[in-house]
């Protein structure tokens, strides 16, 4: 490299050049970086002002309405949506006296005091009210904003915005108030209903639901149908039928029973129908469900009934056949008899006769008193007296009253009784209903010559009497009903033995009527049967009095002798009645109506009388209280000889002052013991009545 000698001006130019040239290029490099400088502000300021525009439109098109509002000059500057939101022409030049005028008055305390707060404490503030117009139109806003303060704390300006909320709060108001509505229909409905989202969850439960299951509606909130603690095939179903309404928009209904939280099981009707929101699409489901159980149980009862009453027809009518049967059956014996006693002259064999009208006179009776306490069953008027009796004693004379059927067919009775008697409170007559009822089937259904086993025993207060035979036996079916009236497991064929299907029945209610029970057990048709009845029986009770021995038919002295008014409108029972009396050894004096007796009571002296009730003039009680009306009359030994053994006919009779009320036919050692009675009383009261006369 060559170094060049140059002079001083040249050094200067080079040196001036040298300062000049940078300084030249520094100057414009300076000039070009300011004008890309600004050529970037300028970019950056349009940017920001299409950001800007873009974000104002943002606001605009969200609904929001922009202001600021110069606190110390009051002056506010709003956004076009903001003045659109409350009504006002764009530029209206508003104060905020005017905003305040707009706010609705309900709501303008709380947001003068948000604001107030705000600006107090150079804070921001957020607050729902309602903006109310000329035309008294409502707009729902949501006001905020962002108070600036200066070095002093005061506020200088506030920038918010406010947002309209008019629909939304609407819709929303309005789907509170439909639920709102559900709850209170809810309330007072006795339904239960339940609303179901998309995901089949309960949103709303009546509270009912509390009483049906015991748990409160709050435990099926957020639930599905399967965790409500149903059965699972109960579950499915509910869930399958939200799902089908939901997916198909249609109304489904079905029906289950389910028990209640007692367990006890009820029927429900569910209908369950799609709520659309405002697009129609299938929001939630709506189901209701109405309890139909004491509809369905009336149904139920009404259909049972009806098959019951069809079943109670049919045997009524068997009965009545049946009946027809049983009551010709002693007529062919009697009137044979009768016909052997007037024209045999075998004295041994108008016994015979006589004792064959006798025993089946009883059969009659003992048909007619079971009609009776047919009639008392089906009113639920059977009662009972409460005495104690010997469970002993009432076995015996039922096996004494069934002995003659058994002789008949030659069979044997083996009782087998404790030696220590057994008591019990009871009513002597209808316990040994109870049994010869037993021992008469026991015999009836089973064939000649086999025996029939008795056996009583005591256990934890209770004494168990069995009554078992050898005989036709009773299928596992047939056992089911055999206590209920009218039913007769063998009515027909070679098995039917007579009986009108009322014994069993009767033995039922009358144990029943003790505090007892009475179950049959069979090993089947040909194997025999049981029935054991349970009673409660009580110890240490004192032994009642033995039951006198039955009267021996023995003719009253003279001195005995009654006079008896016989009043009956049936000529052939006032005689025979008479015929009788006198045949004992009284006599009698036949009236064949009302007034007659009443004549012949005041007239001839009378020691008794027995009236038939149903009388052709005037009635056996009206007989009873005229009689009753007279001096003799008052204490007159009167007796209600009637076919009428109802409640209510005996009510009738103590109220005419009867001394009892005797029902036809009248046992004849029942008829002695009544005469021997009166009798007694008479002679009674002739001592009494002598022994005062006596007196000084
Ligand atoms: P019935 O007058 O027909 O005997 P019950 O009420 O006494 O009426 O008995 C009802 C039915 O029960 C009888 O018709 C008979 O079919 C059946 N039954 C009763 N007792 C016996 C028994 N010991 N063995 C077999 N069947 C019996």
């Amino acid at each position: 490299m060559q170094w060049v000698s140059l002079g001083t001006t040249a050094i200067g130019m080079v040196i001036g050049m040298a300062v000049a040239v940078p300084a030249a290029s520094w100057w414009s490099r300076r000039g070009a970086a300011r004008a890309q400088r600004e050529e970037g502000n300028r970019e950056r300021r349009a940017h920001m002002v299409t950001r800007l525009a873009g974000y104002k439109r943002v606001i605009e098109s969200a609904g929001i309405g922009t202001f600021f509002w110069d606190v110390k000059r009051d002056t506010l500057r709003w956004s076009n949506h903001h003045y659109a939101i409350f009504g006002w022409p764009a530029g209206t030049a508003v104060t905020h006296d005017m905003f305040r005028n707009r706010v609705h008055p309900d709501d303008l305390a709380a947001v003068d005091t948000a604001i107030h707060t705000a600006m107090r404490e150079g804070s921001d503030y957020s607050i729902r009210f309602r903006l109310r117009f000329d035309d008294a139109s409502v707009r729902y806003v949501r006001g905020s904003g962002r108070v600036e303060v200066d070095s002093q704390g005061q506020p200088l300006r506030i920038n918010g915005a406010v947002v309209d909320i008019t629909e939304a709060t609407k819709a929303r108001s309005a789907s509170r108030q439909r639920e709102l509505d559900l709850a209170a229909v809810a309330v007072y409905l006795p339904d239960i209903i339940i609303r179901f989202d998309r995901e089949l969850r309960c949103l709303f439960i009546s509270p009912r639901i509390e009483t049906l299951t015991g748990k409160p509606a709050n435990f099926y909130l957020g639930k599905r149908p399967f965790e409500f603690g149903m059965a699972s095939a109960l579950a499915t179903r509910w869930e399958a039928v939200v799902e089908d309404v939901l997916r198909n928009n249609h109304v489904r209904e079905f029906d289950f029973t389910q028990a209640d939280q007692h367990d006890v099981e009820r029927f429900f009707i569910t209908r369950a129908f799609p709520s659309l929101d405002p697009e129609g699409k299938v929001e939630t489901v709506l189901t209701v469900s109405s309890d139909h159980t004491e509809r369905e149980r009336d149904t139920r009862r009404m259909r049972e009934d009806g098959v019951l009453l069809q079943r109670a027809d049919r045997r009524k009518n068997e009965y009545l056949a049946t009946l027809a049967h049983e009551l010709r059956g002693p007529l062919a014996p009697i009137s044979a008899a009768a016909h052997l006693i007037r024209f045999s002259t075998d004295r041994a064999v108008r016994n015979q006769a006589r004792a064959v009208i006798e025993r089946q006179v009883k059969q009659l009776a003992s048909l007619v008193d079971d009609l009776t306490d047919v009639q008392r069953i089906s009113t639920g008027k059977l009662e009972i007296g409460r005495q104690p009796v010997s469970v002993q004693h009432v076995i015996e004379q039922a096996a004494e009253a069934t002995r003659p059927l058994l002789a008949q067919k030659g069979q044997t009775l083996a009782c087998t009784l404790p030696d220590a008697a057994i008591w019990l409170d009871g009513d002597a007559m209808r316990l040994i209903q109870v049994f010869s009822n037993l021992l008469t089937n026991a015999s009836k259904y089973s064939p000649a010559l086999t025996t029939i086993f008795v056996q009583a025993w005591t256990d934890k207060g209770t004494v168990l009497v069995s009554v078992r035979d050898e005989g036709i036996g009773l299928s596992q079916a047939s056992m089911a009903d055999i206590f209920d009236i009218f039913v007769q497991v063998h009515p027909t064929g070679v098995q039917a033995q007579g009986g009108l299907g009322i014994g069993l029945s009767l033995v039922r209610q009358l144990v029943e009527l003790h505090g007892g029970t009475v179950m049959v057990e069979s090993d089947g048709p040909g194997r025999g049967s049981q029935f054991t009845v349970t009673l409660p029986c009580k110890d240490g009770q004192p032994l009642p009095e033995q039951a006198a021995d039955p009267v021996a038919p023995t003719i009253a002295t003279v001195q005995d002798s009654l006079a008896v008014l016989v009043v009956d409108d049936n000529a052939d029972g006032a005689t025979t009645l008479a015929l009788l009396l006198e045949a004992l050894g009284h006599k009698a004096v036949i009236a064949l109506n009302g007034l007659d007796a009443v004549m012949l009571a005041a007239e001839k002296p009378i020691d008794m009388a027995f009236v038939d009730l149903g009388l052709p003039d005037i009635s056996g009680v009206q007989v009873a209280l005229r009689i009753r009306g007279t001096p003799a009359g008052r204490k007159l030994p009167l007796f209600a000889l009637t076919g009428l053994g109802r409640d209510e006919d005996r009510y009738l009779t103590s109220a005419a002052q009867f001394d009892e009320h005797l029902v036809k036919p009248l046992q004849i050692d029942h008829l002695i013991r009544i005469t021997r009675e009166v009798a007694r009383r008479r002679t009674r009261s002739a001592d009494n009545g002598a022994a005062q006369e006596d007196e000084p």
